[in-house]
């Protein structure tokens, strides 16, 4: 189980580097496992990281099991999990346009509909701490709040999900939308969707794509 999840995590990461989502070696990448979580290695190149690499420790953040050394954002890692239970992967990016708006310290208002996706009426900017430190998983959960996603002030962003893919794609679809906040700021000061319309395309999302229980008729 923990050797399938070491590859799907190192596939994950690969990805999120290949997207383009984060540059030379920022960025990170965990998963839950059953007695605590896998995280990405510290400054290691996205194209070298094998399964092995993966570094794995208990909930609390002891017990380091792995050759390496586990990312400086394990402490990030660990408290979101804790607090969030709904949470089973986390993708932490620096991506270009996040970290762009990050570097204003302010939200991604609700300039396009998508936004719903991050489970608010606006993906929040978490207060500035240094990297690596307690103080900052403790304002990045708290920014989070029962959201999927928020930026970083003066450092870039963090997703999560239920899966790992599914975390990668939020990470992607936020960096999507704060490129098209920043474009749209170029030409003037963007519409911003008002709560009763947010709560339309949240209905409408829950009745979108194919049913879950679909049968074919016999
Ligand atoms: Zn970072």
């Amino acid at each position: 189980m923990t050797l399938r999840l070491r590859d799907d995590l190192v596939h994950t990461a690969r990805r999120m580097h290949d997207l383009g989502l984060a540059p030379g070696t920022t960025g990170n990448v965990s998963v839950r496992t059953t007695n605590g979580f896998l995280v990405t290695p510290s400054g290691m190149t996205y194209a070298d990281l094998r399964g092995d690499d993966a570094v794995e420790l208990r909930a609390d953040g002891t017990g380091r099991a792995g050759q390496r050394t586990p990312s400086s954002e394990w402490r990030l890692h660990r408290d979101i999990l804790a607090a969030r239970p709904d949470a089973h992967a986390i993708v932490h990016t620096h991506s270009l346009f996040c970290t762009t708006v990050a570097c204003l310290r302010r939200p991604i208002p609700a300039i396009h509909y998508m936004v719903v996706l991050a489970g608010g009426d606006e993906i929040p900017c978490a207060d500035y701490a240094t990297f690596g430190s307690p103080e900052l998983a403790t304002q990045v959960v708290r920014a989070l709040g029962p959201g999927h996603a928020c930026l970083m002030a003066n450092h870039g962003m963090v997703a999560l999900g239920p899966t790992l893919d599914a975390a990668l794609r939020l990470a992607a679809e936020v960096e999507s939308l704060a490129s098209q906040y920043w474009h749209a700021a170029q030409l003037g000061a963007p519409h911003i969707l008002d709560r009763d319309e947010l709560a339309r395309v949240r209905h409408r999302f829950a009745e979108y794509g194919q049913p879950k229980r679909a049968r074919r008729p016999t």
